[in-house]
């Protein structure tokens, strides 16, 4: 079903559809078997299962009665948020005991099974709304994550904005794209326009134009797999 991934194809749809700021996180993660809070909460909730249209319409509800003129600025926010645009394609869609069995493969190998029972199993349960308040969280967008700021030691953020130029530039390169495309990059980087910089990774990789550009990981994603399924 689409929208769903499994436990056994997670590496493959990571090398082939994940945005760079997910699949370096997630190469991170296989490699040191292990990463701090920020990045386990972008890359969690990334790979978390699909959020239900209900839930969407009530979260959109709570964030415009927090806004001062809700009704004015309702057909806005409904238009620019890319989750109230592809409802039911958000997420990468792993389920709970999946997510669960990822992260313990990895972080056990650091830290111990019984440690990651005791300390981090909770923090997924909760990015699913199973513990604390129960609430669903939702993927972080484009614009969240380029406002982080990672500190040295955290692999989370956006890499077009957060990389040095050498290191996006060698990243661009394990991605895919030719020496052209990463100089195309690179000058959409210069100039802060750091969606604009992964809309034409995209492009360079799926050798097809993005004409709505990307806004969101899981939109990167979704529109990847639309064009490899
Ligand atoms: Fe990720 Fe968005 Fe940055 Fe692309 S522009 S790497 S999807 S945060």
């Amino acid at each position: 079903e689409f929208g769903e991934v499994s436990l056994k194809d997670i590496d493959n749809v990571a090398k082939s559809s994940f945005p760079l700021c997910m699949r370096h996180l997630f190469d991170k993660l296989r490699e040191d078997h292990h990463l701090k809070h920020w990045g386990r909460m972008q890359l969690g909730l990334f790979l978390k299962v699909l959020l239900n249209s209900i839930g969407l319409f009530m979260e959109f509800i709570w964030n415009i009665s927090k806004l001062p003129h809700p009704l004015t600025l309702a057909f806005t926010c409904y238009l620019s948020n890319p989750l109230m645009q592809q409802p039911m394609e958000l997420g990468v869609g792993l389920k709970l005991d999946d997510a669960l069995a990822f992260w313990k493969a990895e972080f056990s190998q650091k830290v111990g099974a019984e440690r990651f029972d005791k300390e981090y199993a909770y923090s997924i349960r909760h990015n699913y709304g199973k513990e604390g308040k129960r609430v669903d969280y939702t993927p972080y967008s484009c614009q969240k994550i380029i406002s982080l700021t990672p500190s040295v030691g955290d692999h989370h953020g956006c890499p077009y904005r957060h990389f040095s130029e050498e290191n996006l530039r060698a990243a661009l390169c394990k991605m895919g794209v030719n020496s052209g495309g990463v100089e195309d990059v690179m000058d959409k980087v210069r100039h802060k326009h750091y969606q604009l910089a992964c809309t034409l990774t995209f492009e360079a990789i799926h050798g097809c134009p993005n004409d709505a550009g990307i806004n969101h990981p899981n939109q990167y994603f979704s529109d990847s797999q639309k064009i490899l399924k």
